[in-house]
């Protein structure tokens, strides 16, 4: 039985994107190939926030007591090293049984899966489908994953889906791409990778979802928004306002919805953000 490196497992509300409002568990998987210690910083630096959380690392034992951030990347503790003993290796039947406990009546009924990080598609694709064929989740219908997009899936990986969903009118899995761009601080050539978000929508329903806070960012989505229609992306493109914190949220999200009308792209809301404080969990 395969095991998955489970940084954080709950039930909440998907606040974001093609699901937002939808009952969802989330599963967050340890691990990332960036650290975007770009957020929320003047171009060009970054941020320091977590070295600070980092010193003090032995004074958390869950990590609900990690503090949050408003810089750099919000969910760190599910990639960084230093963070990575709270963070335990559960088979995949013991994260079911801990799955259907939180469901309402211990069933999916209209609820979904989100599978996120860090990011998901970098070290686990092999767990996967063991999760996914327990009998206990045969009634699950649709999957997020929750991706950078700069990961292919592998030949098994991609069959095991493809299956999945085979004759099925109700099954679908969904790629919620949340590509980084320079506010991110990582390099556009590593992180912008449409030949890769392309291949998703080979096995299911795929869309980009950027983050905006400055015009510099809206510039930058129209480049990369033109790059992966270059290379053939059909699916839709949503914008975000920045803000884990509430008082920045509320400061651009009309600003961030005009520029969605005036583009023709569609604007997502950040529901975690005014419903549950951002907190761990939620
Ligand atoms: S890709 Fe996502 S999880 Fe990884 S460092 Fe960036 S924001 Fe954090």
């Amino acid at each position: 039985m395969s095991k998955i490196k489970l940084a954080e497992l709950f039930y909440s509300i998907q606040g974001e994107g093609r699901y937002m409002g939808v009952p969802s568990v989330f599963l967050r998987t340890f691990g990332c190939n960036f650290t975007c210690q770009g957020f929320g910083m003047p171009r060009g630096e970054l941020s320091n926030e977590i070295e600070d959380i980092a010193q003090v690392v032995h004074m958390f034992t869950k990590y609900e007591e990690l503090p949050l951030v408003s810089t750099g990347c919000d969910s760190y503790a599910s990639w960084d090293p230093r963070f990575k003993h709270l963070s335990p290796l559960v088979e995949t039947d013991g994260i079911v049984e801990r799955i259907m406990e939180m469901l309402p009546n211990n069933k999916w009924g209209d609820a979904h899966l989100v599978i996120t990080g860090g990011e998901p598609l970098l070290g686990w694709q092999k767990a996967y489908p063991d999760l996914l064929r327990h009998p206990k989740m045969s009634e699950l219908k649709e999957i997020t994953f929750e991706t950078n997009g700069t990961m292919r899936l592998t030949s098994a990986f991609k069959e095991f889906l493809a299956d999945w969903t085979f004759g099925s009118d109700e099954r679908e899995i969904t790629f919620s791409v949340s590509a980084k761009l320079p506010c991110s601080g990582e390099p556009w050539d590593d992180a912008i990778k449409p030949e890769v978000v392309c291949s998703y929508e080979d096995i299911g329903y795929a869309y980009l979802k950027f983050v905006i806070a400055t015009e510099q960012d809206l510039t930058d989505v129209e480049f990369a928004v033109a790059e992966y229609r270059l290379a053939g992306f059909k699916g839709p493109v949503y914008v975000m306002p920045v803000g884990g914190v509430e008082r920045v949220y509320t400061l651009n999200n009309r600003a961030v919805a005009e520029m969605a009308m005036r583009k023709g792209w569609r604007y997502s809301d950040r529901l975690q953000v005014p419903l549950f404080k951002n907190e761990w969990g939620t």
